[in-house]
This record gives structure tokens, sequence and C-alpha cells, in this order.
């Protein structure tokens, strides 16, 4: 035993922005009458609710619970900015073979995590927004962001991926701004309401699993039968999955291997036809930066969406952030006649210092699939799907894939780490330069 999870478990100062577009809903926070479950999952973002729902589909007979320390919708799984993204930004070697390889076996497992999520939309109605359609680009705003996206390109069209280029011009009337010079699309790709999603896969899970909301897992046990904690009671599982993602390094040493970023997003109110007509003539698009620290943009629903920003482990407040996303907004689109933002919010992704995640069997009944950073949706999605597969023994070609990829690799303990890591974001943050 170690750690006090509980004394890290997320909490942020604005609720997600998402979130506050949807209906209000009453958690489930009442404690279930068992206190013995096959298995726990902890954590129910995107990676909890799929190996919890493929954990139940093999084992119908079997009880699950999983414990969420907020409710769901105000974690980071309804807090990013709803892109499906299944291509990697920058393609690059990796431990499980060269460059090729090791992209073509990520893009196959994020590809399988679009088909399953698409299927579970359409099979439980998940009202969410999922569009498949609208244009996705990868752009750039500067000579740097240019290089690091055609080095891309070229990267795609040597494994046959099919994308679409465009110039300045057609992103200028695309999306109504001449602030890019270049832009990609890739032709596998989604957008949807994030907190609409999950939510949607929350209601959706096999009758064998039960939710508790809004109680944080504050220690676990070594060994099956392992003893889970919570700030409310103590639980006993047969198998744990740990799927709470920033922070899970408190669960487990081998987990301690991801920092907290924090990055933000901002909606603004709904805006009249004049306004949205400044944001190009089509009805949506959402746009990714060429490079890491950059600005992710979408036009939604008759709103738009800015994310930008960085901090270390601490959230800015809310004016900062809000003052931050207004500059890159009026930078990008200068003839608006407002730039106010209804809705702001952070949340910490988990980064790794070589970018790979955590994903497989901890100790015997312990599995975890952890950090994910700033493109986990769809990564998450399958991860949990991969890893119940893998608590029962199922065996696939998907499961050898992501079994063969590289894990995160050490990161030195505090102080240490949080200079290494700020150094580092500084720097990206610098390259990326007009990519903010
Ligand atoms: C602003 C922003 C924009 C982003 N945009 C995108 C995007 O467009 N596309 C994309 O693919 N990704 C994006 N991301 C990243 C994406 O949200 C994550 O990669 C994804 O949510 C990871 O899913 P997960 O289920 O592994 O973890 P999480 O979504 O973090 O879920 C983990 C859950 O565990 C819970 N938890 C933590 N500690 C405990 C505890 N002690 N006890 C119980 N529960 C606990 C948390 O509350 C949380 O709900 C973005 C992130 C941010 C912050």
């Amino acid at each position: 035993m170690r750690m006090q999870a509980c004394k890290v478990s997320p909490r942020h100062f604005t609720r997600s922005g998402w979130s506050s577009l949807l209906p209000p809903r009453a958690p489930h926070d009442q404690l279930p009458r068992e206190r013995r479950f096959y298995a726990i999952v902890i954590g129910a973002g995107y990676t909890g609710l799929a190996a919890a729902r493929r954990l139940a589909e093999l084992m119908p007979n079997r009880q699950i619970l999983i414990i969420e320390a907020l409710e769901i919708g105000e974690g980071l799984s309804a807090r990013n900015s709803g892109f499906l993204l299944v291509y990697p930004n920058a393609p690059k070697a990796g431990a499980s073979g060269p460059v090729d390889e090791d992209a073509i076996r990520k893009i196959r497992v994020a590809a399988a995590g679009l088909d399953w999520l698409r299927t579970l939309v359409a099979d439980y109605n998940i009202e969410c927004d999922w569009d498949e359609h609208a244009p996705r680009v990868t752009v750039a705003a500067t000579l740097a962001g240019e290089r690091a996206a055609r080095d891309s390109v070229r990267s795609f069209k040597n494994w046959n991926m099919d994308l679409q280029e465009y110039n300045a011009n057609e992103i200028g009337g695309l999306l109504g701004t001449g602030y890019y010079r270049y832009g990609y699309q890739p032709s596998a790709r989604a957008l949807v309401q994030p907190a609409a999603l999950v939510r949607g896969l929350s209601e959706t899970l096999p009758h064998n699993v039960a939710i508790l909301e809004n109680t944080p897992v504050c220690e676990i046990s070594s060994n099956a039968p392992f003893s889970v904690q919570t700030t409310r009671a103590t639980f006993m599982a047969d198998y744990l999955f740990v799927a709470s993602n920033t922070h899970a390094g408190a669960f487990h040493p081998s987990l301690d291997r991801m920092v907290p970023v924090f990055t933000y997003g901002a909606l603004t109110p709904q805006l009249d036809a004049d306004e949205l007509g400044r944001l190009g003539s089509i009805p949506s698009w959402g746009v990714v930066p060429a490079l890491a620290m950059g600005t992710t943009m979408r036009k939604v629903n008759g709103r738009l969406l800015v994310r930008s920003g960085w901090s270390y482990a601490k959230e800015f407040n809310v004016v900062n952030v809000r003052s931050v996303l207004t500059m890159l907004f009026r930078r990008r689109f200068p003839a608006m006649r407002s730039y106010e933002f209804e809705h702001a919010w952070g949340g910490a992704i988990a980064s790794t210092y070589n970018g790979e995640f955590y994903f497989g069997k901890v100790r015997p009944g312990l599995y975890a699939s952890v950090g994910c950073a700033g493109a986990g949706v769809l990564r998450a999605t399958i991860h949990g799907k991969l890893l119940a597969e893998m608590a029962v023994g199922f065996q696939s070609p998907l499961l050898t894939d992501r079994l063969s990829l590289a894990g995160p690799s050490w990161l030195p303990p505090e102080p240490l780490r949080g200079m290494a890591a700020t150094a580092k974001l500084a720097w990206l943050d610098w390259r990326a330069g007009g990519e903010r």
C-alpha cells in the first residue's frame, strides 16, 4: 500500500463548458448495498467506461463497479475539444520498430477505437453531435508548422493513407481567416460533443455494471482480492482496473510516469448569423495545430470553441484563461464584433516524456491504462476495451498490436520532474510561435 490518491484526485475551478450546455443530470452517488464485486474500475472516463462495458459483455454474470471521483461529465473526458483523432500528429519511431511499423500499428489501434465508438453511438442512439463530414484540418500558420505538417503528409502518403491538402486560399475560404498558410485533412475523422458522448456511454452500460460518482478512491491494496478504500466506504474486488489517468501514479509506482499539464478551452455564446458568417460559410469545422502547444478551434452548433495555453500541475485562474484565449481568437479573426466567452475551463492531461501510454497488467489481477495525453478519446476507448479482453485472456491481432507498443519512459522524482517538464513545455511553447 502507498498513497492517498484522493489527495491528488481531480478538482477544477469551473465546470466543463460542454456539460453546461446539456440538461442537468442526477449523479449516481448512492452507495451500493454490496461491498464485494468481481471487478472495480477506478475512473469513469473513456478508458474506465470502455473497460467496464467490455468486461461486463464478456462476463455477463459478474458484477462490476465503476468508482468516479467527480460527476460523469466533469472529468477530462468531457473537458476535451471533441476531436476523434486517428492519425498521430507527428509520426515517430517507437520501441516497437521503425517509424512506419510503429505509426501504422498506432493508427490501426486508434481506428479500431473510432469503429467501436461509431457502432456504440449508432446502436444506443447516443445523441452527441457525431459528425464525420465536417472538415477537420491540421493547420499551419508558420513556416516551421508547415514543414512539420508536410513531413507528416509525406509519411501518410507513403502508407497509402487518404488525405486532402489545402493551400492558404482554400483554408481561408473554409474558415474565414487568412491566418493559416497550409493544411491537410485525413479521411478518417470525427467530431463530437464530448460531454454528451461520455454521458451517453455511461447511460448505456450493461445491466451488470454499477456506477458510484463523487467518490474518490484513496488507497488500494497490493494483492487480490483488492481492498479499494474510498472517501465513503471500502470495497473488495478480485480484479482492479486503474483508469484514473493523470494521477494514477498514486496507485502504483510503475504508473508514476506522467505529469499533469493543464490546457484550456472556452466556448463563445451562440453567435448571430452575421458573426457566424465571419467564421466561414459552412456550419461546422474543426482545426488542430501542426505543432504541439498550438491552438485548436471548432465552429460548432453556432459557437466557436478555442483551446490553447498550458500550465504545469497548477490550474490558471479563469480570468487568465479568458484573456489568453481571447487574444488567440482575436489574432485569427480580427473582424469579429465580440470576443466574449460564455464558458471557460481547464483540464490536466496526463503527459509522458516520450508520448507513449501505459497499458497492461501491473500485477496479477491489477490492470491499468493511463497517460493518453491530448489525443486520448479514441485511444482511451480502445485501450479500455482491450484491457478488459486481456484480463479475461481474450486474444486478438489488435491486442497483439497494442502490446507491442512502447510504454512511457522513466521520470525523475519532484522537484527535478517539475523543472524538467516546465523547461520542455516552455521550449515547445517557444517553438510553437504563431501556431499558438
Ligand atoms: C482542454 C482539453 C482538450 C482536449 N482535446 C482533446 C481532443 O480534442 N481529442 C482527444 O482525443 N483528446 C483530447 N484531450 C485529452 C482527452 O480528454 C484525454 O486523453 C481523455 O479524456 C483520456 O481519457 P481517460 O478515460 O483515460 O481519462 P480521463 O478522461 O481523465 O478519466 C479519468 C477519470 O478518473 C477519475 N479519477 C481520477 N482520480 C480518481 C480517484 N482517485 N478515484 C476515482 N476516480 C478518479 C477522473 O475524475 C476522471 O473522470 C483534451 C484534454 C483537454 C484537457
